[in-house]
This record gives structure tokens, sequence and C-alpha cells, in this order.
């Protein structure tokens, strides 16, 4: 296990952005639990939405008041195969579970296990990566609550995946969803809901001066803002569908022929997956000058994309919430998504954005025309869009929904 580097997070600075009455609620509830320990675990330290949130929340829990740590599993690409594998088929499609991998994935997290050595008082485990600690965890914490965040679309598991999850997933105290429908199936003792939530204020989302962006632009060339841009930033993972974005840009450039793709994405580190996907849709693109294929841009240029871009798109299959979409609404960018996971809650169809069918490309795209087509659409939905996510996707709110469950499995 490590511990990952983080930046220092003051709660104060987040009165501009979310009000004065959010930030006493929290620090109420951080006086409630007093001096517990809290330990989050997941399965990488870069890449991905889980550890974008946990940069934030574990920083600032610690301004607050509260003892928070964070560690990262460590291991190899055998057991990142393993546990894509059981990523997937818990949002549907699995390959076949063998023996062997389920060894895999025990001895590694057992392994891991063994090496988490301080006394804590809650334990978060976030996805199904790190849930095969528990076993030695009941015997090494007994009386500390586990709590299991799932931040997975499990609206049509796979039942092997299921069951195999399940094993693990009926013996913690309880678990966390970020869609009700996520709880249906599963084998869990209590649930709540927590959507999850972008931070105002890191360098991905924070507001940028006009001199910063002129020099981002200058890094994406030769991307021109001059021209329409549609841009979708995901890790390179068959779930965000990039190729049923291509086709959708393709068939939009039909009616707006100066029409440019940003394809950018990131591999995280717990998925071997990624570097494969990129090579494929980077050949798909490659005869295309009007399509970006970028990987691993530093988090300023990932928002002045998500800001300067005419409209964002998601074309996921499944989505646990889907951060970016959230990211592309609180810099005013309408986003056309597909209805599936959490993207209709932050998408209000023709509100701040559209949703459409997953596999309906030509829908995605007459969207997209319409919107490069009407700039005063375009204006009031990334208004709408702000306000949207102000109201319910910024990091103060989320860290309220998790302290008042902290509080609870603590009584
Ligand atoms: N991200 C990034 N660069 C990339 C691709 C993704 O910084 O090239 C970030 C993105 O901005 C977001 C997170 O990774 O903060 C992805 O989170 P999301 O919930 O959308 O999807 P996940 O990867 O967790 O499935």
């Amino acid at each position: 296990m490590h511990a990952p580097s983080l930046p220092d997070r003051s709660i104060e600075t987040y009165a501009d952005v979310t009000g004065r009455d959010r930030l006493e609620r929290l620090r109420s509830l951080a006086d409630a639990l007093g001096d517990v320990r809290i330990l989050h675990v997941n399965s990488t330290a870069t890449g991905g939405g889980v550890a974008e949130l946990l940069r934030s929340i574990v920083p600032v829990c610690n301004d607050l008041g509260i003892d928070t740590d964070w560690l990262v599993m460590d291991a190899s690409d055998d057991f990142f195969e393993v546990t894509k594998a059981i990523h997937n088929g818990l949002q549907g499609e699995g390959i076949e579970l063998t023996e062997e991998m389920k060894a895999t994935y025990r001895a590694v997290n057992d392994r891991n296990a063994a090496e988490i050595e301080d006394e804590y008082d809650i334990v978060v485990i976030h996805d199904p990566q790190p849930l095969g600690l528990l076993d030695r965890l009941e015997k090494t914490v007994p009386n500390a609550p586990i709590v299991w965040r799932c931040h997975v679309d499990l609206t049509e598991p796979d039942d092997e995946y299921l069951a195999f999850v399940s094993e693990y997933t009926r013996r913690v105290d309880h678990a966390i969803f970020s869609r009700s429908a996520y709880a249906d199936e599963i084998d869990v003792p209590t649930t709540s809901i927590v959507y999850p939530s972008i931070d105002p204020l890191t360098e991905k989302n924070r507001s940028l001066d006009e001199e910063t962006m002129a020099a981002e632009c200058d890094h994406l060339d030769p991307l021109s803002f001059e021209a329409p841009v549609v841009t979708q930033v995901s890790r390179f993972d068959p779930w965000k569908d990039q190729f049923g974005t291509l086709d959708a840009y393709r068939r939009a450039r039909e009616e707006v022929p100066n029409l440019q793709l940003v394809l950018a994405g990131g591999m995280a580190g717990d998925d071997p997956e990624g570097l494969e996907l990129y090579e494929r849709v980077a050949a798909e693109a490659v005869d295309d000058p009007n399509v970006h294929v970028l990987t691993d841009l530093p988090d300023a240029t990932v928002n002045v994309l998500q800001r300067r871009s005419d409209v964002v798109v998601q074309k996921s299959l499944r989505e646990g919430f889907g951060l970016v979409v959230s990211e592309a609404l609180w810099k005013r960018t309408p986003v056309v998504g597909s209805s599936v996971g959490g993207i209709p809650l932050q998408v209000e169809d023709g509100r701040n954005g559209y949703l459409v069918e997953p596999d309906d490309t030509a829908g995605a795209a007459d969207r997209v025309v319409d919107l490069l087509e009407d700039e005063d659409r375009r204006t009031a939905f990334g208004a709408n869009g702000r306000e949207h996510v102000r109201e319910r996707f910024l990091l103060p709110r989320q860290l309220a929904d998790l302290l008042d469950i902290f509080v609870e499995v603590l009584n």
C-alpha cells in the first residue's frame, strides 16, 4: 500500500462558490465525529473519477480536523486484469471468472491488508478492487465499521460476478451507491445514495485568466477554437464508447463541415485495457486531421478543453456517475450524453444539454448539430448547467452527505 501525496486544501476557500451555511454544516459534522480516524482505500492514485474525488476529499477532511488517510493498493497487471474483469462483469459483460482469477484477487488483497498497521475507526473501501481486504480486516480491526463506496454502474450486472462480489459486500457494515437503482440486486446490509461531486477549486475546474487560457490553447495547436469543437474526455475504456462518439462526429460533420472532434483520454493506473483501446481509436481517426486523439493532458489543458469546446459529448454505454459531465456543465458547456447511469442525474434534457439512447449515434449527431447551430441556446444551456452543478454536484455537498453517514455508522 502507498499513500499518494496530496495538495493542501482549506475548507474556508469554498465559501465563495458554495455559501457559508454549507461550510457551517460541515464544521458541525466534523465536531460530531470528534477524534475519529478514517481510512480510504482504492486501487489507483491517478486517472479516473475515484482518484479525482479522493484527491480533494481527503485533504479537505483533514483541514476540517477529521484525521483521514488514503492508501492505494500495490499490485501488478495480473491483479488489475482480474479487477478489470470484475468491473466489466458488474457492468454487465463478464468473461468467465475462473478459480485462478479469484485466487489472484484474494492473494493480492491479503498482501495489501497485511500492510495496514494503524488503527482506524472507519475504513472506506472504494469499488470492488479492495473488497478482498475484508478477509483480514475483519480480524485486525474487528470494531471498525467497514463502508463500501461503490462507484460502478450496477444496473445490469453479470450474475457470476455479482455472486463473487456479494460474498464480500454482504459482510460490510454499510454500502454507498451513486444511484438508488444500483442497490437493487447486490447483497448489502444497509445502503445510502450519495451523488459524487467535482471540486470547483482544482486546476481542472477553477476559472482561468485569459493569459493561461491562451497559453493552453497554444498547447492544443493544431486544434482551433475558431472553428466548432466537440469534445469527449474519458479514459480509453470500452464503456466510454469512443467509437460511437467518432460515428456521431462523422454524421454531424455532414452538416457542419469544419467541425473538429477531440477525444481526450488517459490511462488509469489500474486499467490494463487502456493502451490497446487508445491505439485502436487513434488508428481509426488517423486519416482525419480534424479528429484529435490526445492522451495524458495536464489538468489545466482539460479545463480549457471543457471550457472552450462548443459541445461536450459523453456517449457512455454504462456510467457509474461521470464526473466529466459535471466538469463540463460547471464550465458552462452544454453536454450531449447517453441516458445511462449517472448521466441523466446531471444532464437535464432540453435545459443544459440533451440525452440520447446509448446506441443512437444519429440522435447524438442531430443534437450536437442543433447546439452548434444555435449560439443563444448554447449560452442559455451553459448558464443552466452551471447552476445545476452549483446546487447539486460540488464537493461540500458530497462531503456533508458522507460525514452524515460516518456519524451514523459510528452510532
Ligand atoms: N480525466 C482526465 N484526463 C483524461 C481523462 C479523464 O483528467 O484524459 C479525468 C476527468 O476529468 C474526470 C475523471 O478523470 O475527473 C473521470 O471521471 P469519471 O467519473 O467521468 O469517469 P471514470 O473514469 O471514473 O469512469
